[in-house]
């Protein structure tokens, strides 16, 4: 059994709904069991000036599944979610990252863990701490420590 957080994120489409709706299909994945989830935060998008706000959300899930079934797992609720997108950065019903999975860390042509970007996401540290105060990103170092370094990002809780 394998501790895994996942980060989720939507700026389309009744946000809100989306990320508690997403929450409840983690809660249903097979071999899995929402351990918990973070608060909601409120936050604005980066590199994507005139967008819509996003809502965040961390969970924490034990697992039996391996990262890769994991990964798979994530991006078919992605898709029911009618993900579509026509540029980098566009905008998204719904994201789900695979943030942590244990203390893995490789990158793989289709996963990298830790995920790539999120030790420089306020929008991930935050919520993280909240399920883990003592969060740390393997090889990048403490969450809190990161977080400190995202201070320039708005994040608010709105739950
Ligand atoms: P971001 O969430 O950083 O804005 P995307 O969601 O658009 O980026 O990226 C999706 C792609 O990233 C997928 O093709 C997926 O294979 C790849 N990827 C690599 N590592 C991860 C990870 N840890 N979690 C989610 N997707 C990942
Ligand atoms: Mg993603």
């Amino acid at each position: 059994m394998i501790t895994a957080y996942i980060g989720v994120g939507s700026n389309q489409g009744n946000p809100r709904a989306q990320v508690m709706q997403a929450l409840a299909e983690l809660a249903e994945l097979p071999a899995t069991r929402l351990a918990a989830r973070s608060p909601l935060y409120g936050s604005a998008p980066l590199d994507a000036p005139g967008q819509p706000d996003f809502v965040n959300a961390v969970a924490a899930v034990d697992t039996e599944l391996s990262a890769a079934q994991l990964l798979e797992a994530l991006q078919a609720i992605e898709s029911r979610h009618g993900r579509e997108r026509a540029y980098r950065n566009a905008p998204r019903t719904l994201d789900l990252d695979l943030l942590l999975y244990g203390e893995a860390a490789f990158a793989s042509p289709v996963l990298t863990l830790p995920h790539p970007r999120m030790h420089e996401r306020a929008f991930v540290l935050r919520p993280l701490l909240d399920l883990d105060p003592r969060a740390e990103v393997p090889g990048r170092g403490s969450a809190r420590e990161l977080l400190l370094a995202c201070a320039a990002q708005s994040v608010e809780r709105i739950d």
